[in-house]
């Protein structure tokens, strides 16, 4: 700024004049013949030479930058146009103006020079070259991440969207999409646009601030891709409604189709496993059964026994254990074959089978013509119970033996008991050693009855007499035999 003093008080009143040269823009007169008739101390300064030091000189010895545009403009000038302003940037100093010009003309009409007036620009111009370029890089960043940038005019309800969201869709950026020659959001799944616009219903009517949704948008060749839309409300006008709602759309269907892969895959995992956990449960199962009676076989028995002693206690004192051998079967084969020993297997195994049907209990082939029953919970008098029903059923069958002195096929019966206080002295081993020596004496008993072993070791009771006897003398009931 030069130090032009403004007028004092007593030369009057501020003049146009005195405004003219204190003018805070580079204001200057140029004629016809490009001379600068006046030029304000802005201007002088802008040149860099004293005020009176320029009036008469040519523009062109003055500001050559300016030469090219001070010819066009008295050109238009003088051809009557309207003349426009135009940015000027003076190399020496780097700065920016924007030059304006009017045409000033003579009482005849004529032509007579141009007023101009140049403003320095130069912060305003930087501001938006930083602004373009950033604009241009958020652009650059949003369109390499798939991105586009959209706006939705509340009041209007008009959507401005970024050039490159017709790219992710498969338009080129000036093709007019399907959207555009049908009515907005058009494009977007059938099934999806209830919940869209349930979505925008929620942000237009102030209940929520922020939509976000995923979606299908149909491109441009029919094919559906997942949009992921994000956006807030941007402006709000006084009464608090919103005005502008800024967002921002993502193409997501590589996601998705990862995602939808990975669902497939996590359900055939799924599947997988779960029929391998079947074929292994079969497979157990197969192994713990025995294919000729289609009980479990003797695995299953000694897995379980373990498990159900382990269980005994305050709530299940007691289990009963139980070995029943079929009496004279090796006679049985003898007379009649294996063919038929291997029926009447089938027969008494089923028939056992039919006795002890409560949850709990477990009949196993313990091997040959030995069967093996735990009985869970079960104390000694429900344990003779079910061993009566059993030998009985078996007699019942009346199959034909007659090798053996009752003249159809028996089986003796050898029963202990496991108490929940004998926990540490009845481990499984030593119960079925109990069991069978209870079944021994049941032989020796005469076969064909039941026996209890007493947890002592000592003498077992009788609890089923046997009709009559198989080597030596038959028991009588609630007698005891000694070992
Ligand atoms: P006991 O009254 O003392 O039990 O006499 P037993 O003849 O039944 O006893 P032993 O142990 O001498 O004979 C058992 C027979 O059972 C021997 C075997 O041939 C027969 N056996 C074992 N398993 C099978 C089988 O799967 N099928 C057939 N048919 N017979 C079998
Ligand atoms: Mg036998
Ligand atoms: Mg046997």
């Amino acid at each position: 700024m030069s130090d032009h003093a403004l007028p004092s008080e007593d030369e009057g009143p501020v003049t146009s004049e005195a405004a003219f040269i204190a003018a805070p823009v580079a204001l200057c007169v140029i004629s016809p013949d490009h001379k600068l008739c006046v030029a304000n101390a802005q201007m002088a300064e802008l040149i860099g030479a004293p005020a009176q030091d320029l009036v008469g000189q040519r523009v062109d010895a003055l500001l050559p930058e300016a030469v090219a545009l001070v010819e066009r403009w008295i050109k238009r000038a003088i051809a009557g146009l309207p003349i426009a302003g135009h940015e000027l940037t003076l190399p020496e100093t780097g700065r920016t103006y924007l030059a304006a010009a009017c045409p000033l003309h003579d009482a005849q009409g004529g032509f007579a020079g141009l007023s101009v007036a140049l403003t320095d620009v130069t912060r305003r111009r930087m501001l938006r070259t930083g602004f373009a370029q950033r604009e241009r890089r958020i652009g650059f960043a949003l369109q390499n991440a798939g991105q586009w940038v959209w706006e939705l005019d509340i009041p209007k309800g008009r959507v401005h969207r970024s050039p490159h969201w017709k790219m992710a869709l498969g338009y080129d950026v000036d093709e007019a999409t399907e959207e555009d020659e049908h009515e907005a959001w058009s494009i977007v799944h059938p099934d999806d646009k209830p919940m869209v616009e349930q979505r925008f219903q929620q942000v237009l009517a102030g209940r929520s601030d922020v939509f976000e949704a995923v979606y299908r948008l149909r491109d441009k060749f029919g094919l559906w891709r997942w949009i992921l839309g994000r956006g807030r409300i941007a402006e709000w006008d006084a009464e608090g409604r919103p005005l502008r709602l800024l967002a921002t759309s993502v193409d997501i269907s590589r996601q998705k189709q990862i995602e939808e892969e990975l669902a497939a895959t996590v359900r055939q995992r799924e599947q997988l496993e779960r029929e391998l956990i079947e074929a292994n449960r079969r497979l157990t199962e197969l192994s713990e059964m025995d294919p000729l009676t289609e009980l479990p076989n003797r695995r299953k028995f000694d897995s379980v026994l373990t498990r159900e002693i382990g269980r005994t206690g305050r709530h299940k004192p007691s289990l009963a254990l139980m070995m029943i051998d079929v009496d004279g079967f090796k006679h049985y084969n003898d007379l009649y074959g294996h063919i038929e020993g291997d029926e009447c297997l089938r027969k008494v195994a089923e028939t056992l089978r039919h006795c002890a049907r409560r949850t709990g209990d477990l009949i196993t082939r313990y091997g040959g013509e030995e069967f093996a029953v735990i009985l869970a919970d079960t104390d000694e008098n429900d344990a003779v119970m079910v061993a009566t029903s059993m030998l009985r059923a078996v007699r019942d069958l009346r199959v034909a033996h007659a090798g053996s002195p009752y003249g159809i096929v028996t089986v003796s019966v050898g029963i202990a008991i496991h108490e929940a206080a004998n926990h540490d002295t009845t481990a499984p081993p030593v119960l079925v050693a109990s069991a069978d020596r209870a079944l021994y004496a049941a032989k020796q008993a005469g076969r064909n009855c039941i026996l209890v072993a007493r947890p002592d070791g000592g003498a077992m009771r009788v609890v089923l007499a046997p009709d009559g006897g198989m080597g030596g003398s038959p028991a009588a009931p609630g007698s005891e035999v000694r070992r």
